[in-house]
């Protein structure tokens, strides 16, 4: 079993302080829901780009594992 000690590996701790907490959460958050558009309501005349489907084709499997409304 490897001891960090004797490996010389060295593991720094996170800073968990509230400012650093909340910009990882907006951080997050914000890439959730962006991930969210693009796979469930990206489509038709909401679609950020235009009548090109490229992108709901792209996703088109997770949108309907994920249940949202397609065809
Ligand atoms: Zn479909």
């Amino acid at each position: 079993m490897a001891n960090p000690q004797t490996t010389g590996l060295q593991v720094r701790s996170l800073d968990l302080s509230a400012a650093r907490a909340a910009l990882w959460l907006a951080g997050t958050a914000f890439l959730a829901l962006l991930a969210l558009y693009f796979v469930g309501i990206d489509q038709g005349a909401v679609s950020l780009f235009g009548s090109d489907s490229h992108v709901h084709e792209f996703v088109h499997d997770a949108r309907h594992l994920l249940g949202f409304p397609c065809h």
